[in-house]
């Protein structure tokens, strides 16, 4: 398929850039050319869309979600509007949905955030489990997850199910040797409420033992070792970030572990944003990602992410747009995504503006006019 007159290609190769009046060819779910419309190839294929002077863009890549859950804490978001203060304990209440919830039903909710993501252009999602916290639970949210999306995540290190000795053994034995075969990443929430550096490392430590990919929530209610426990086990990504000192900053900059910013969670649960402008300032790799959950964050909107990463983490509009798209590939240590140089995966986006700018000039309009 022919994709031309497109007002502004953004294709996130170094070389190719951004493209003014510029065409893309489509076919077996890959780029096969990108770049001005006055040299398309002759073969380019019949189908041809006519962008009409807008601006096209690789898919979004949400590298951070929590969607296997039942139920939702809307009371619980209102009341901290009032003025309660948010705790990690409040993961409990959508663990005891999520248990009582049948299969069909997770899968349906699934489904239902995979395609509400896809909406707004999202095209490659990471999905955790961590709302089971039993062996079962926590290996049925996997198999949930990995009919949706190959990124999927054993989280359940998400809070400690009883004595967290204990469950820690837990998640590092049985757990793990049943979640292990559904997941690509393991993942855990280092904080003062959940599990401690000593219980992080060892739970990351287990999931790179069964060959699972390190990830982390780290550093997002207040300092902590989260951060440096990434970079020391070559961890893909530190999640939150919102809290860090500058030995933190150097350590990120210095690996190859990407800082992945969720400011919709500072939105709802009204923290502090991270500084992305001074993580990205110091040479740190950033993605940003919508942390989709019932509780801290109840959004699929990349586009809403890069309107606040914008305003209100001293980011630039293409720095947003980088972060959401190549940022979160890297995230994700995927090559053939976040970019549409030939070659890449057919994830584009077509957006109802002139250029990728308009995702936070008009912060709340629908702009994603179409997914491929
Ligand atoms: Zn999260």
């Amino acid at each position: 398929m022919l994709i031309d007159n497109i007002g502004e290609l953004v294709t996130n190769d170094p070389e190719l850039g951004v493209i003014r009046d510029a065409a893309l060819v489509l076919g077996d779910g890959v780029v096969r050319w990108a770049g001005p419309g006055a040299q398309t190839p002759e073969a380019a294929g019949t189908e041809r869309f006519d962008a009409a002077g807008r601006a096209v863009i690789p898919g979004f890549v949400d590298s951070h979600g929590h969607l296997v859950f039942a139920g939702d804490r809307a009371e619980e978001f209102a009341a901290r509007m009032a003025g309660r203060p948010y705790t990690a304990g409040g993961i409990r209440i959508t663990v005891e949905a999520t248990r009582a919830a049948s299969d069909q039903q997770l899968d349906a909710t699934v489904a239902r955030l995979v395609a509400e993501a896809r909406r707004s252009g999202t095209t490659t999602i990471e999905c955790k489990s961590g709302y089971g916290l039993t062996v079962e639970d926590e290996r049925r949210s996997l198999e949930i997850a990995k009919a949706h999306t190959p990124e999927t995540t054993f989280l359940g290190a998400h809070v400690p199910d009883g004595d967290p000795d204990a469950y820690v053994e837990l998640v590092t034995g049985a757990m793990l040797d049943a979640c292990a075969p559904h997941a690509r990443w393991v993942d855990v929430f280092c904080e003062s409420g959940a599990f401690d550096g000593e219980q992080a490392r060892a739970v990351l430590t287990a999931g790179q033992a069964k060959g699972l990919g390190a990830r982390i929530h780290a550093n997002q209610l207040g300092h902590g070792p989260g951060v440096q426990i990434a970079v020391e086990l070559g961890a893909a990504s530190a999640d939150h970030v919102t809290y860090t000192s500058d030995a933190d900053v150097e350590a990120l900059a210095s690996s190859g572990t990407v800082a992945t910013l969720l400011p919709a969670v500072e939105f709802s649960t009204r923290q502090p944003y991270p500084d992305a402008r001074r993580l990205l300032d110091a040479g740190v790799t950033v993605a940003l990602a919508a942390d989709c959950n019932p509780g801290s964050s109840y959004t699929t909107s990349i586009p809403f992410c890069i309107a606040l990463a914008v305003r209100e983490c001293g980011m630039t509009p293409t720095e947003a747009l980088h972060a959401a798209t190549l940022g979160g590939a890297k995230a994700l240590r995927r090559d053939d995504v976040g970019h549409l140089a030939a070659g890449a995966k057919a994830d584009v986006v077509l957006l109802d503006a002139p250029s990728h700018v308009h995702l936070a000039y008009r912060p709340g309009v629908p702009l994603v006019a179409r997914v491929w």
